[in-house]
């Protein structure tokens, strides 16, 4: 199994990444790549490490492989999945939305049914196979970058001014496809081995050039990525800014430059009808979003526990009215993980022997991350008061002794020393306040589509028919009639 150093090693190639005006040419040792390319070494060591049962033999290439890139064949299966998903979870309490469960559950679903890529104009079953066991024999770390740039939502790529700024198919060769334009918004992209690129959002007949699925090293020539602002750079400490320093995964805009895409690499080949069988029949994108909802709950469980002990830091946990603060968090919490196991409880397999996690569970919870999360952060917010800006600036005043003994009398708590108090008050200023914790409010906003997507999710599979069918029994059962 790969580890932690096997995965740095890999990431020393010529990838092409731009940041602050200026190419970064070593991410493993860059401040701003290397505290993320080193939490993720340690998810790699992890999986690799036996005593946290991660791996099964598996059957499509005969060797060990980690869990979360199974294809799930029976519900014992799924609960291993789950498992290995939640072990990762909870090495970064949830706060990194991108390691790579999360692509590597939708490579899963598209191997799980080949037929879905057979297009009548091109047969592409085998890429999808193929990739999948070179995920799972090299546990390969894939981002994705599914959905155009923000140009403008009013049309569809081909309406834009300007050709070839969704990425397109510009020119076709025998063996491949050479591709030209941008997507958004690979999370993880800089620290990852390669790129899943595609379009989840609708397409028309006009876009048929837009309409691709293919993956692609982050080092190919002609690739380039543009990160937007680091965090981990902008934090002083670790002590400081405990989030930003280890999980700041980056986002990036990622560009072609007349990339050349061999066939063994391609999904989708032009065809607008490919994309949603990739994604929704092949069952890719509900085993994709349970595995985002695994690591959800971790993270509302982390923030729970989090408010439950600045409460009792404060000493107001025996306030009712906090209570009931500290409850209502509790219910959100328990909410996203009771779907989490509705969704396996309810799971069924698909024609190919695929077991899908229920997706009433899955998208239910999806379609209501928008206000939760949010909700979430009002409630620890409140229950924080200004004890999350009455700290000192930096570590560094904790080590000069004309400050060290003001900050030791003044801000501290009954039996919780000042370096105590002041470390969970910077933790949960990285979780509300900061620049990341900003970021992660938008994440968990859109990460799976604006909220209208994904409520259109949870309306597509709830499953009404039964319900109305009862609405109606019952209205059957009574008229207009006046009693007798
Ligand atoms: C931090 C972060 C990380 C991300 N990581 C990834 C990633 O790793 N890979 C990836 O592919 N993508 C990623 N995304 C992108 C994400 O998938 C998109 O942001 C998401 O799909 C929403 O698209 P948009 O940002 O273009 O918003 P838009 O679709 O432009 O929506 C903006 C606003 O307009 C409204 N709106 C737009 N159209 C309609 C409509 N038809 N009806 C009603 N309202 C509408 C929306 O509700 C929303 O309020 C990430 C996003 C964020 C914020």
């Amino acid at each position: 199994m790969r580890g932690g150093a096997d995965y740095l090693a890999a990431l020393k190639d010529d990838r092409e990444i731009y940041l602050d005006g200026q190419r970064v040419h070593d991410v493993v040792h860059h401040p701003a790549f290397a505290p993320i390319a080193t939490t993720m070494a340690e998810l790699f060591d992890l999986a690799a490490d036996p005593t946290n049962e991660m791996t099964y033999r598996a059957p499509e290439i005969d060797a060990e492989a980690n869990w979360v890139f199974s294809i799930p064949r029976s519900r014992e299966d799924l609960t291993a999945r789950r498992r290995a998903i939640e072990t990762w979870a909870r090495h970064t309490h949830g706060w990194v939305g991108r390691s790579p469960d999360h692509v590597g559950a939708f490579l899963a679903g598209f191997a799980a049914h080949p037929e879905a890529f057979a297009a009548e104009h091109r047969d592409l079953s085998s890429s999808v196979v193929e990739y999948h066991k070179r995920v799972l024999r090299e546990s390969l770390y894939v981002s994705y970058a599914i959905i155009p740039p923000q140009v403008s939502r009013a049309t569809t790529a081909h309406a834009w001014d300007g050709e070839f700024i969704q990425v397109g198919v510009v020119a076709e060769r025998e063996d491949g496809i050479v591709v030209r334009g941008s997507q958004m918004l690979a999370t993880g992209a800089a620290v990852a081995d390669e790129i899943f690129i595609s379009c989840i959002k609708p397409l028309t007949a006009e876009d048929r050039d837009f309409a691709l699925g293919f993956t692609v090293p982050v080092a190919a020539s002609g690739l380039k990525l543009y990160c937007r602002r680091p965090y981990a750079t902008a934090a002083s400490s670790g002590y400081d800014y405990p989030l930003s320093t280890r999980y700041d995964e980056t986002d990036a805009l990622v560009v072609f430059d007349d990339v050349f895409i061999p066939w063994e690499r391609v999904f989708v080949d032009r065809e607008v009808a490919g994309l949603r069988r990739q994604f929704f029949d092949t069952g890719a994108h509900v085993l994709g979003n349970w595995q985002a909802q695994i690591r959800f709950a971790v993270k509302l469980q982390f923030i729970a526990g989090l408010a439950r002990k600045i409460t009792s830091v404060n000493g107001v946990d025996k306030i009712p009215g906090v209570q009931e603060k500290l409850g209502e968090l509790a219910s959100v919490a328990s909410l996203v993980e009771s779907a989490v196991l509705a969704a396996e409880y309810t799971a069924e397999p698909d024609d190919a022997g695929m077991w899908r996690p229920g997706g009433r569970a899955v998208y239910g919870a999806m379609g209501l991350q928008a206000e939760l999360y949010p909700r979430v952060l009002a409630i620890l917010r409140d229950l924080a008061g200004g004890g999350v800006l009455q700290l000192p600036a930096s570590v560094a005043d904790l080590h000069n002794p004309a400050t060290r003994a003001d900050i030791d009398r003044y801000v501290q708590s009954p039996g919780v020393e000042a370096v105590e108090r002041i470390k969970l008050f910077k933790l949960v200023w990285d979780v509300v306040g900061s620049e990341f914790a900003g970021r992660h409010h938008q994440y968990e906003m859109f990460y799976a589509g604006a909220p209208f997507v994904a409520k259109g999710y949870a309306y597509r599979n709830y499953g009404y028919e039964r319900h109305v069918a009862d609405v109606e029994e019952f209205l059957a059962g009574y008229t207009a009639e006046p009693p007798r």
